[in-house]
Order: C-alpha cells, then structure tokens, then sequence
C-alpha cells in the first residue's frame, strides 16, 4: 500500500477521537491505549486518550498504518477487566457478506455490512414478542430508533462474542 492511502495527521487524531468517544466503539469494541500502543509495537502506553494533542508525527503514523486492520476487524481488541491485561488479537475474519439494516443475529458475522450504508457497524437488540435475537445498523437504525419497533439495545458486545471462536 502507498503512503496515500493512510490517513494523515489530521484524519488519525479525528479517528482517534471518534473511537475513544463514540457508542459503537465503546459498545462493541473499546480500544484502551494501552492495548493500542501494544498493537502498534510500543511496550509502553504511550498512546492515550489525554496524550492525543501531544503525540508526534511519528506516533500518528504508527497508528495510522493500523486503522485499516482495526476498521476491516483483522485488528481486534478486547478489554479484559484488569486494564494491564488487556488484548488484542489478529485475526482472518470471515469472507465479507451483505445484511439488511435490522437482520436475524444468525445472519451476522464480524464481516457482515450493511445493505443500506456499506457500514460493519451492527448493535445487537431484542425485540420485544419476538425470541429471536436481532442486529441493527448502527448508521441505519441507531438505538434511539429502537423503540419504534419495541427494541431495545443487548448489553453483550457482539465483537466480543464473535472473537470468543478466535481462541
Ligand atoms: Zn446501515
């Protein structure tokens, strides 16, 4: 791959922040530094929400050269519940497939994309009447859009669950 196709300075420290801020992210898959920094090689955290402003072009860098294993889910995180022992792992994700907005959770898999935006970001829900256990699009159909149809948001992360055959 080019240079160009990385993100720059200005893009990573926008993903950067998006990811540590936004629902999805802390939903589905929380990247803490520390397991972050590891990911990109660093045997310290160095890489931190507090630290963003004062990181160096090399350190963006470092990172920016990870997003596209992170977004395409070949890059995966899992927090663990002491902070130090927290994981990443990479993996061969399944072959890409297409789901509707609102689809069976059966139907999900961590390279499924959504018909409707091209996006890999589901949530799981339950509706209410139905045994079935669901997914939505994060982008589609976001979870205060739930109640319209009786449902409602499933605490358990569906990246984890996936990453629990990756052992
Ligand atoms: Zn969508």
């Amino acid at each position: 791959m080019q240079e160009s196709n990385f993100l720059d300075i200005a893009q990573t420290r926008k993903w950067l922040h998006h990811v540590w801020s936004d629902f999805w992210w802390e939903h589905e898959m929380p990247i803490t530094g520390g397991a972050l920094s590891l990911a990109c090689g660093y045997t310290t955290s160095v890489l931190k929400p507090s630290e963003v402003k004062r990181m160096g072009p090399t350190r963006f860098r470092v990172v920016s050269r990870i997003i596209p294993e992170i977004e395409a889910r070949r890059l995966c995180f899992q927090p663990k519940k002491n902070i130090r022992n927290d994981r990443f792992l990479w993996i061969e994700p399944p072959p890409k497939r297409v789901i509707q907005k609102l689809s069976p959770k059966d139907q999900w898999n961590l390279s499924a994309h959504c018909v409707g935006c091209g996006k890999n970001q589901f949530l799981p829900v339950e509706i209410s009447g139905d045994d079935k256990p669901y997914v939505a699009c994060y982008h589609c159909l976001a979870p205060d859009q739930y109640r319209s149809f009786g449902g409602e948001l499933v605490s358990n992360s569906l990246i984890h669950e996936a990453l629990k055959n990756y052992h």
